[in-house]
């Protein structure tokens, strides 16, 4: 610093000249000598600025670093008073000078101010002035007063940075929304450098997204929505493309710019420095951009500012992405991408409210698909999933943009069906949905027909509010089941009734399964070629007081909907081993006992356990116990193979029960060890008149036989049907023609014969 002796000169001078000017007593003196030493000694050591104001003439002397502290050098600026008050903020000036006079008169004892001033750069900075005034003895007057400029810029800036960085953490803690603090954070570094503009991108998929950006305009912002990232897109496309930090001096002549300047130049953007905004795993979340109107380099302050925004920004970006993502998991369903249950009750509110006010009226349907669980429960989770995805595309495909499909869970859908017309209502869009849905799909390499019913409520006929229109779809989907699937049902108040009977229903049900109330009745099983007794079947039967008598078609179906199969099935191999055995030690001759299993509890792991248990505790021979399950448990997967195998380890009996009527085919016989088909009731009804019914029979007959099984129909009405069945080879014939299902006694007497 070449001005500093001359600095010290002046100082000297001063000091001594406050010296000789100040007449008053020896020690007091003393001690205004020792403090202007201490005063000079300060200046000189410090990079203060230093001013001395004769208050008579105005004639003000500031110090070459009182100068440089605004951008001039010394004699760019003059020594009066002018100076300034012409580089003061003109807000303060006058504040300024009330507390110099209020100082001059006494009224306060000191004189202190901060004030911002006019830098040569174009920019204010914020200085603190203090002083001291001289009073002339002789007057007893101020005549000067003499002072210090300290430049607090930049512990003013970080004062105020760590304010607004306290806020912002206080509103990420908070959980104001991301856009809020975004504005924030780049308002908070763009004070902390004067012309900065900021800018946070958020990466979606490979675009970006705009986040915040307090000071660019709507125009340049609107202009980067949506970019594409890449090697050589502007500034933050490239940083969040390689994942580094991307410095650009000049937007107009880098090549990273070439494609996209004509968007930034015309805003008068012409620097750009782009930080990789990371999540803590380092995933790359966005782009916080800084912006100049000039072409540069960031310094060093800049730089780690830089730094900085970037991780204060991507503590905000990466929680509300997570919470997104929270948000997107509650509302859509992962598997098909529908909406889920929570977003469906939430935009039907919505639309209750809205359709309330403008009196119009929707359709709500009720989608459940016919017999899923069987594949979910045969085929496996995963191609039960696929299936699922298909109709969840399929469901899309018949609706309009306007109505909404959600899946509720499990196979469960919901089509709600705005702005209703004559030719698009509710009826047809549900029967569009059974089409589709029955058409056949291929699915892990497999053919399937899948059908659906359909049960439909409208608004506000059936109900004004969300939970009593959900209810009444819900009841008509049930009275669609209950009228054989693949059927459509309108919500009407009877439907009411059938769903208190069949809540009551599956109460007395539950009770009476855990109190055995079920009974079994047993039909015999003939051999074609003797016309002996080689077998019965056991079916249960439930009666109940208040019910009569309940179809085990309905409350099988009812068990497995209440959790109640596997204690059914228990009591009911149980019951119908122990009588095999009492009427064995009757001495009755040898025959067998056949029982029905649910295909859900046939693949079940305790399945197996089950029956090796009640074979030992009733002491039932194996060979005699033969277990019939429909078509829809013997799908050829790992699983399968595997119980099969191990039911045939413990001897006992398999027999494939409605044969023909599922979707399962002679192939999947080969490779499961089945002992006995049972043809269903369906081809023996018009096996005499239908020639095409006595073929398919002759053909199951024989092909049965090739491979190595037994043949039973079942459903057996006449002496006709039995001579045909006869004529064409079939085994063992169960049916009314003989004997319907009796119970234990009736079967006992029909055996003495
Ligand atoms: P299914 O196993 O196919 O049983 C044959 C059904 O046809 C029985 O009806 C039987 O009474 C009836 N049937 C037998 N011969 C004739 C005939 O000549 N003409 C006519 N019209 N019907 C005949 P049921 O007892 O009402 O049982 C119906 C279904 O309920 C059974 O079909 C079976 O799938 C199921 N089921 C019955 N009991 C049980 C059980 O204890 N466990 C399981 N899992 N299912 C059972
Ligand atoms: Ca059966
Ligand atoms: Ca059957």
């Amino acid at each position: 610093m070449n001005s500093e002796p001359q600095l010290f000169k002046q100082i000297k001078h001063l000091a001594a000249e406050l010296a000789s000017d100040q007449q008053v007593k020896e020690e007091h003196k003393f001690e205004l000598y020792k403090s202007e030493e201490q005063f000079v000694r300060a200046i000189c050591e410090s990079s203060d600025g230093l001013w001395d104001w004769n208050l008579d003439t105005d004639e003000v002397y500031y110090s070459p670093q009182w100068k440089s502290m605004l951008g001039y050098r010394e004699h760019e600026l003059k020594n009066n008073l002018n100076t300034w008050t012409s580089l003061v903020h003109p807000d303060e000036k006058y504040l300024v000078l009330d507390k110099v006079q209020d100082y001059l008169s006494g009224k306060t004892n000191s004189f202190e101010v901060e004030m911002r001033m006019h830098h040569k750069g174009g920019h204010y900075v914020f200085i603190r002035s203090r002083g001291f005034k001289v009073t002339s003895h002789s007057s007893n007057k101020p005549s000067r007063l003499i002072g210090t400029h300290v430049d607090v810029t930049y512990s003013k800036k970080t004062a105020e940075f760590n304010i607004r960085n306290t806020m912002i953490l206080e509103m990420i803690a908070k959980g104001n929304p991301a856009s809020e603090i975004y504005i924030e954070i780049g308002l908070m570094y763009e004070a902390r450098h004067p012309g900065l503009r900021c800018s946070m991108l958020e990466l979606e998929g490979n675009r970006l997204r705009h986040g915040g950006a307090p000071s660019l305009p709507k125009e340049y912002c609107e202009a980067v929505n949506g970019l594409e990232i890449g090697p050589n897109v502007g500034s933050c496309g490239s940083s969040t493309y390689t994942g580094k930090r991307v410095l650009v001096e000049n937007i107009e002549t880098d090549p990273k710019w070439e494609n996209i300047k004509h968007v930034a130049l015309p805003h008068g953007v012409r620097c750009c420095w782009s930080e990789p905004i990371k999540s803590s795993t380092g995933k790359i979340l966005g782009a916080f951009g800084m912006y100049y109107d000039y072409p540069a380099l960031p310094n060093e302050n800049q730089s780690n500012d830089l730094t900085s925004a970037g991780m204060l920004t991507s503590i905000v970006m990466e929680r509300d992405q997570n919470q997104k993502r929270i948000r997107d998991l509650a509302y859509i369903d992962e598997l098909t991408g529908l909406a889920s249950r929570s977003h469906l009750y939430l935009s039907l509110e919505a639309l209750i409210k809205t359709s309330a006010r403008h009196n119009r009226q929707f359709s709500l349907l009720y989608l459940d698909l016919d017999d899923f669980k069987g594949i979910n429960d045969t085929l496996g989770h995963d191609v039960g999933d696929l299936q699922l995805q298909e109709i969840a595309k399929r469901l899309i495909n018949v609706s309009r943009e306007v109505d909404s499909v959600a899946r509720l869970g499990g196979d469960e859908f919901c089509i709600v069906v705005t702005e209703i017309d004559e030719s698009y209502n509710a009826a047809n869009i549900a029967q569009r949905c059974l089409d589709i849905i029955s058409s056949p799909s291929d699915v892990a390499g497999r053919n399937f027909i899948q059908t659906c019913s359909i049960g439909i409520a409208h608004y506000p006929d059936d109900g004004v509010d969300l939970q009593t229109l959900l209810k009444a779809a819900d009841t008509a989907l049930y009275s669609a089941k209950d009228q054989g699937k693949n059927h459509i049902s309108f919500y009407n108040k009877n439907l009411t009734k059938k769903a208190e009977y069949r809540f009551k229903e599956e109460q007395y049900l539950r009770l009476a399964i855990e109190n055995q109330q079920l009974s079994l009745f047993y039909q015999p099983q003939i051999d074609i070629k003797t016309g002996k007794i080689i077998g019965v079947e056991a079916l249960s039967r439930w009666y109940h007081p208040q019910l009569g008598q309940v179809s085990p078609i309905d409350f099988i179906a009812t068990a497995e909907r209440i959790g109640m199969i596997k204690p059914l099935t228990e009591w009911l191999l149980i019951t119908a081993c122990a009588q095999a055995v009492s009427w064995k030690k009757a001495g009755f001759p040898t025959m067998r006992m056949a029982v029905n299993i649910s295909p859900s509890h046939f693949i079940d792991s305790d399945f197996v356990p089950l029956v090796k248990r009640v074979i030992k505790e009733t002491g039932m021979i194996a060979t005699e116990l033969e277990l019939e399950v429909t078509e829809g448990a013997i799908q050829t997967n790992k699983e399968n193979i595997f119980i099969f195998q191990q039911l045939k380890g413990l001897g006992v009996l398999l027999a494939i029960d409605d044969f023909g009527t599922g979707y399962s085919s002679f192939a999947s016989l080969k490779h499961l060890s089945v002992d006995c088909l049972k043809i269903d009731k369906y081809f023996i009804d018009d096996i005499l008149t239908d020639k095409k019914s006595q073929l398919l029979v002759g053909s199951m007959i024989e092909m049965g036989h090739q491979l190595d099984h037994e043949i039973i129909a079942e459903g057996v009405e006449t002496p006709e049907q039995f001579s045909l069945l006869k004529k064409l080879g079939c085994d063992i014939s169960q049916g009314y023609f003989f004997s319907q299902p009796v119970n234990a006694v009736e079967i006992s007497k029909l055996l003495k014969k």
